[in-house]
């Protein structure tokens, strides 16, 4: 650990800090007993105090005890570094949720970088810590003054984001907690070693597959630029990275992108989100599988036309919730899994992806239109996982499926999917959301599911961007 002692004054001082680092807390109330103001005492060069030593080493019962004696949790060291910030640094996340709870404050800058507690646990991708800090922001003051949004997107002297410095040292989970909480995929660095980079350029540069396939997922701009002018891509490329490149390549198939609209259906459910994700993240599995394997030279598919099959939308029925309900009747293939409220329809966990969460989030204007249920155009208010009759992924047997879809009309929908190989995957789950995206993104003004049939009182609204 980078912060243990240097240069104490005299005996009694080396002893205290040294046991501070061991957490020897009898030995450090002897010796505060002998003298009481040794626990305000700070070492010569560092000027650390024993709270920022405890707090680097993870020693809960001294960073207790020294809160309680009264030592601020705000202490700075020379470099004005919080004990929180060492904390966060070092991963210790017992001593991080006693600061926290002591009051620390997360919006203080150190003197090396002008970083926070959250760029220090971004950086060396310490996910507990980063989690404790952002519950924290929730609730403490910096909400008030600063705004959370704004404390999640905090820049340190060289305009980088934790966001920024997760990417750069590879640290996926981070990224992923970052990204939920509201930081912006593809926010440019101000100076931060390479200028000009957005967060996918810095994890491209590292060739972290990890957070490169996380920040695709939250919709980062694979053709946006650095202030060289050069493409993640290129980034890659010139590194070396080779399977990052072939995520990067503009050309290669576009990632699935987690629905930036979805963020701000209240509270998401839990089980109805992580649905989602995992139907997110195996979908761009499936993608990345094909771009890695034919990066391969195993050139045997081709990915399938999105526009090979018939795409007349036909009739649908009003009455979902009777007959096959477990059978998602968008794509066919899955299982109903996620119910819209308050309309009630239910689809599985990738249509519901692919349907209602179609839009990128832009990057320049943030600017989202409420998410709408695909069969009634209704708002979405919230998705919550199917009813109890909902067994999760489960698949259909395609000889199954096939008699369903002979016994309803509402299934004959599309019958043309059926034909394809490959039914037990998901891979016909994906490219079926494939086609059903590039439908949309073409603006047809009709959506597949679209149809008079479907529709109950509200206006459809034409034209989706
Ligand atoms: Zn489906
Ligand atoms: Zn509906």
């Amino acid at each position: 650990m980078g912060h243990g002692l240097s240069c104490a004054r005299d005996g009694d001082e080396h002893d205290f800090f040294r046991a501070a680092q061991a957490g020897d807390l009898d030995a450090l109330e002897g010796l505060l007993a002998a003298d009481p103001a040794l626990a305000r005492r700070a070492t010569i060069y560092d000027r650390l105090t024993a709270l920022h030593v405890a707090a680097a080493n993870g020693c809960l019962p001294v960073v207790s005890m020294f809160l309680s004696r009264g030592v601020r949790p705000d202490v700075l060291s020379r470099s004005k570094q919080t004990p929180l910030m060492l904390a966060a640094m070092h991963g210790q996340i017992d001593c991080a949720l006693a600061l926290l709870a002591a009051g620390a404050n997360i919006l203080m800058f150190d003197s090396v970088q002008a970083r926070t507690c959250l760029h220090h646990a971004a950086y060396n991708g310490h996910a507990d810590c980063l989690r404790a800090i952002l519950a924290a922001a929730r609730t403490t003051p910096v909400t008030d003054s600063w705004g959370f949004a704004r404390f999640v997107n905090v820049r340190d002297e060289h305009g980088a984001t934790p966001l920024h410095l997760a990417a750069r040292q590879g640290r996926p989970e981070c990224v992923h907690l970052l990204l939920e909480s509201g930081a912006i995929v593809s926010a440019p660095t101000g100076s931060y070693g390479f200028p000009g980079s957005a967060p996918l350029h810095l994890a491209a540069r590292g060739g972290h597959m990890g957070c490169v396939r996380e920040l695709l997922a939250w919709g980062a701009d694979r053709v946006q630029r650095d202030s060289a002018g050069r493409i993640a891509y290129a980034v890659a490329r010139k590194r070396g990275h080779g399977a990052c490149a072939a995520l990067l390549n503009p050309s290669a198939a576009e990632p699935m992108v987690w629905p930036s609209p979805l963020k701000f259906i209240g509270e998401l459910e839990a089980d109805a989100r992580a649905l989602l994700e995992a139907a997110l993240a195996e979908a761009n599995l499936e993608r990345e599988n094909k771009i890695l394997l034919s990066l391969k030279g195993s050139s045997k598919h081709s990915p399938p036309s999105p526009s090979s099959s018939s795409s007349d939308a036909g009739a649908g029925d009003e009455d979902d919730e009777e007959g096959e309900d477990e059978l998602c009747s968008i794509c066919f293939e899955q299982a109903c899994s996620i119910e819209v409220q308050d309309c009630g329809h239910q689809m599985c966990a990738g249509c519901t992806l692919a349907l209602c969460c179609h839009s990128k989030p832009n990057p320049t204007t943030l600017t989202l239109l409420p998410p709408a249920c695909p069969f009634c155009r209704s708002c979405i208010s919230r998705l919550v996982v199917a009813g109890s009759k909902a067994k999760g992924p489960a698949l259909v047997a395609g000889d199954d499926a096939e008699e369903k879809a002979a016994a309803s009309p509402r299934l004959s929908l599309r019958r043309s999917r059926r034909s394809r190989e490959g039914s037990s995957s998901f891979k016909g789950l994906s490219s079926a959301m494939g086609s059903l995206s590039s439908k949309i993104g073409r603006g047809s003004g009709r959506m597949a599911v679209d149809s008079d049939a479907l529709l109950l009182d509200k206006p459809v609204l034409h034209d989706l961007p």
